[in-house]
């Protein structure tokens, strides 16, 4: 089969023939109908985050068909619509058997620590496979993997309810979809900060009130528009110590600050006006977790939740193509997601 694989970081992807992948009794062998580019695998090629071992298949953001199961699984069959949660667990543990697999100690990520879907097929044991719902397009079900999972994993840990207010802060693809998904919870109203003109006419599109970073400082800007009050949840997906200061400053009496962006520089809080006389909370976010995946593609059938718009380009499995759209979204020349259709 194809792949594009990771050879050595910092130089191109690049495509090789691979033997079919090995299906072990509990696995899944998916035929991949569409697999997200993430900035992350923009990362990964860099050399930024560890990819291992290598030569590795990456793409960590995949739906398709199941082409064959294992001896032991019996929840799937052949030809079937299914998109995958992109870690590998042991299911045994006590995080894995808690529902918090995200700390499974030998939890395997597809597409950076286990081959991933930048190819035609793919393995992934049963239970990170959920079934696609016909109504969602194999693109969508793909992205929906990787960034939606991981706003609404977000919005679950700032322990959003129905009447609250949110900040979002970046509407990269994280941001597009945790507007959508606070909207589907319930907010009262959403704020979202980026310096973007494209970025916050879209989050305007989608019911937000823009709030240009750019123009204003955001802050100020949140105040003004609740009247002083602040948010009740307040999410940060760009990883800056900048706008993680500037999530906490904005929050209600209780308030929640979900920090998503990743980053390995501090940022100040004051103490007591900030955090401690207001009860606020600063919570960390890491990743998401494959229970939430039901409600996200529930939430996707109804049309509540719509990648439509978000999907900018659909490009071949091939590895000029994939390698030039890394560069893009190096350069941050992409304002909408690609995804690879083998
Ligand atoms: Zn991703
Ligand atoms: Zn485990």
């Amino acid at each position: 089969m194809k792949a594009i694989r990771l050879i050595q970081p910092g130089r191109p992807l690049e495509l090789q023939q691979l033997p079919m992948p090995t299906v072990g009794p509990q696995d899944v062998l998916v035929r991949v109908q569409a697999a997200g580019i993430c900035h992350s695998d923009a990362h990964y090629r860099a050399g930024r985050s560890l990819v291992r071992p290598l030569p590795l298949t990456l793409g960590h953001e995949v739906a398709g068909t199941v082409e064959r199961v294992g001896a032991e699984v019996s929840r799937f069959k052949a030809s079937d619509r299914v998109c995958l949660h992109y870690l590998a667990t042991c299911g045994e543990c006590d995080y894995c058997r808690h529902g918090n697999e995200q700390f499974c100690p030998s939890a395997a990520m597809m597409g950076k620590y286990r081959d991933g879907g930048y190819a035609e097929f793919v393995v992934m044991p049963a239970r990170s496979v959920f079934p696609l719902p016909d109504e969602i397009p194999f693109e969508q079900g793909a992205i929906m993997m990787c960034s939606s999972a991981t706003s609404l994993h977000a919005l679950r840990k700032a322990r959003m309810r129905e009447g609250d207010s949110v900040a979002v802060f970046g509407v990269g693809g994280l941001g597009l979809s945790a507007i959508q998904l606070a909207q589907v919870i319930g907010a009262r109203a959403i704020f979202a900060v980026d310096i973007k003109p494209g970025k916050l006419a879209w989050a305007k599109r989608l019911g937000a009130v823009p709030v240009n970073a750019a123009a204003a400082e955001p802050v100020e800007e949140i105040m003004r528009l609740t009247k002083g009050r602040g948010v009740d949840v307040a999410l940060e997906l760009i990883g800056l110590p900048a706008t993680m200061r500037q999530a906490v400053r904005c929050l209600a009496i209780q308030g929640r600050a979900a920090l998503a962006g990743i980053t390995e520089k501090t940022f100040e809080v004051a103490p007591y006006l900030e955090v401690l006389n207001k009860e606020a909370e600063i919570i960390g976010v890491s990743d998401h977790l494959a229970q939430e995946l039901p409600q996200l593609l529930d939430w996707a059938q109804r049309g509540a939740l719509d990648l439509s718009g978000v999907i900018t380009r659909t490009l071949p499995l091939d590895a000029r193509a994939v390698n030039a759209a890394l560069d893009g979204l190096e350069q941050f020349r992409e304002e909408g997601r690609m995804v690879i259709r083998p």
